[in-house]
C-alpha cells in the first residue's frame, strides 16, 4: 500500500483569504487547492526560479550567452501562423483553441485546463476542466483579467485523468511545473500565451470607463502591433485609441502588483507558446519551445499558414524615451497621439523587433517598480536575462 501523497493535508484556502503572495499575488488558483501546501517553492511571486524550471522542462536554462534568448526563451523553432479558416470570436485566429480540441478529439489528452467567463459576465474568468471540444470553444478568446486557472487542479486526481493538456498564462504556468510531479499525471501538455498588463475586474472596468467610447459593449480588446488598442463591441465594430493617448496618469495604478513584478512575458515554461506580438499585424506568433511543443503544433499543421519571422528596425531610442514619459504620466493631446501612431507605425520597430519594444518597455517599468517597491525583493525576484535587458537602458536613480 502507497502513503496518501502529503498534499492532501493542506487545506485550500477560503476565497476571502489573504493570499501568501499577499499584494503580488496574481491569483493563480494554486491556493484554491490542496496544493498550497507547495506555495513557498510553487509561488511565482515568492520563489522565482524559472532557470531551475527550465532545466526541468527544457533540460536546458536559456543560453545566457545569446540575446534572442534573453528575450524569448528556450525554443526550438518560431514562425508567424495564422488559421486559414479563423475560429469566429477567438482572440486571434483561435490556434489555441484548435490544438486544444485536436488533442481531446485525437485521445491524446483527456482532458484540458482552460478559462470559460461566468454567465453574467463575459470578462469574469471561470476555470474549467474542459472534456468536450465544446467546452474548449466555450474558453475562446482572452478573459483580460486574473484568472485562477489553478484552482481546478484538485479536480484532475479526483478524474483519475492521465493526460491533461493545461492552457494559461506564466506566472500558472511556473506554479504548475512547481507541483508538476505531484499531479499523478503520465503526460503533461502545456500551451502557453504570453501575458501582460493584466488587471482585477475592478480594474479592467476603470481601463474600459477610461479608454473606450462605449465600455459596456466593448467584447475584446488586444494591444496591437500598430500601437493602438483594438476593442471589438457587441455590434461587430471596431474602436482604435493610440497607446500614446491612454490616460497613463489616471491608469497608473489599474495594473496587479503580480503583473508590474513579472518577468514572464513570453511563458518560458510552457511547452509552445502562442502570441502575436512578434508577428505581422494579423497574424499570430509561435515559439515551439520542445519536442512536445511540436508534436502540438502538428497537429493543426493541415489548418493554418506560416510564414517564417522578420524583425525591422531598431527599438532602443523609443524604450529609452519611453522611461521618463511614462514615470511623469505624460498624456499626450488625442490628435498628437494619433500623429505619433501613425509615425511609429511606419517607421517603428516590426516583427521580433516589436516583440523586444514591448519586453523592454515593461521589463524597464516593473524593475522601477520592484525596485521602489519591494527593494529586498529585487535581486532574486529578478531572472538573470531581465536584469540584462534591463541593463541596456538608462534609468531613473530613484
Ligand atoms: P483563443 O483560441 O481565443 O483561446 C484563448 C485561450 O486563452 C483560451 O483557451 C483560454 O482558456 C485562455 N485564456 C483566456 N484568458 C486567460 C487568462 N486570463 N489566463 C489564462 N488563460 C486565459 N500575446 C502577445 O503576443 N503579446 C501580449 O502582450 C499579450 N498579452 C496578453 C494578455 C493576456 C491577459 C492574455 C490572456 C493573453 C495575452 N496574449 C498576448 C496572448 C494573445 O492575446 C492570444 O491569447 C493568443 O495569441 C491566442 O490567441 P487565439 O486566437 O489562438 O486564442
Ligand atoms: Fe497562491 Fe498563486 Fe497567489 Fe502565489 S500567485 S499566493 S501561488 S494563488
Amino acid at each position: 500500500m502507497t502513503a496518501a501523497p502529503s498534499h492532501k493535508k493542506a487545506k485550500a484556502l477560503k476565497p476571502t483569504s489573504r493570499r501568501p503572495a499577499k499584494e503580488l499575488c496574481s491569483e493563480c488558483g494554486l491556493c484554491d487547492t490542496y496544493y498550497i501546501h507547495y506555495v513557498k517553492d510553487a509561488c511565482a511571486f515568492l520563489n522565482q526560479q524559472i532557470a531551475e524550471l527550465e532545466v526541468q522542462t527544457h533540460d536546458r536554462s536559456r543560453d545566457l550567452a545569446n540575446p534572442d534568448e534573453w528575450y524569448f526563451g528556450v525554443s526550438q523553432d518560431m514562425v508567424a501562423a495564422r488559421k486559414t479558416e479563423p475560429v469566429p470570436g477567438a482572440q486571434w485566429t483561435g490556434i489555441v483553441s484548435t490544438i486544444a480540441i485536436e488533442m481531446l478529439t485525437r485521445g491524446i489528452v483527456e482532458g484540458v485546463v482552460c478559462v470559460q467567463n461566468s454567465e453574467d459576465d463575459r470578462f469574469q474568468p471561470q476555470p474549467v476542466l474542459a472534456r468536450t471540444p465544446e467546452e474548449i470553444l466555450a474558453a475562446k478568446v482572452n478573459k483580460p483579467t486574473l484568472s485562477p486557472n489553478l484552482s481546478v487542479l484538485e479536480q484532475i486526481e479526483q478524474s483519475g485523468m492521465k493526460r491533461l493538456l493545461v492552457i494559461g498564462v506564466g506566472c500558472q504556468i511556473q506554479a504548475l511545473r512547481a507541483v508538476e510531479k505531484q499531479l499523478g499525471l503520465e503526460k503533461l501538455y502545456v500551451l502557453g500565451t504570453p501575458c501582460v498588463d493584466n488587471v482585477t475586474r475592478a480594474g479592467l472596468q476603470k481601463f474600459l470607463d477610461t479608454t473606450s467610447r462605449s465600455p459596456s459593449t466593448v467584447v475584446h480588446y488586444e494591444f496591437m502591433q500598430d500601437f493602438r488598442v483594438h476593442f471589438k463591441h457587441e455590434d461587430g465594430s471596431t474602436e482604435t485609441v493610440p497607446f500614446f493617448g491612454l490616460k497613463t496618469n489616471q491608469l497608473k495604478d489599474v495594473f496587479a502588483p503580480s503583473c508590474m513584478s513579472c518577468f514572464d512575458y513570453v511563458n518560458s515554461l510552457a511547452d509552445l507558446v502562442v502570441g502575436y506580438m512578434g508577428a505581422p499585424f494579423g497574424w499570430q506568433w509561435i515559439v515551439v519551445r520542445n519536442d512536445r511543443g511540436q508534436e502540438m503544433l502538428d497537429l493543426v499543421q493541415d489548418q493554418i499558414e506560416t510564414q517564417p519571422v522578420m524583425s525591422q528596425g531598431d527599438r532602443h531610442d523609443a524604450v529609452q524615451n519611453s522611461i521618463p514619459a511614462y514615470d511623469k504620466g505624460v498624456t499626450l493631446p488625442m490628435w498628437a497621439a494619433k500623429l505619433m501612431g501613425i509615425v511609429i507605425e511606419k517607421v517603428g520597430p516590426k516583427g521580433l523587433e516589436y516583440a523586444r519594444f514591448s519586453i523592454d518597455s515593461h521589463f524597464t517599468r516593473n524593475y522601477l517598480y520592484v525596485k521602489r517597491n519591494y527593494p529586498e525583493k529585487l535581486d532574486e525576484h529578478v531572472p538573470e536575462y531581465a536584469k540584462r535587458i534591463v541593463q541596456q537602458y538608462k534609468l531613473p536613480n530613484k
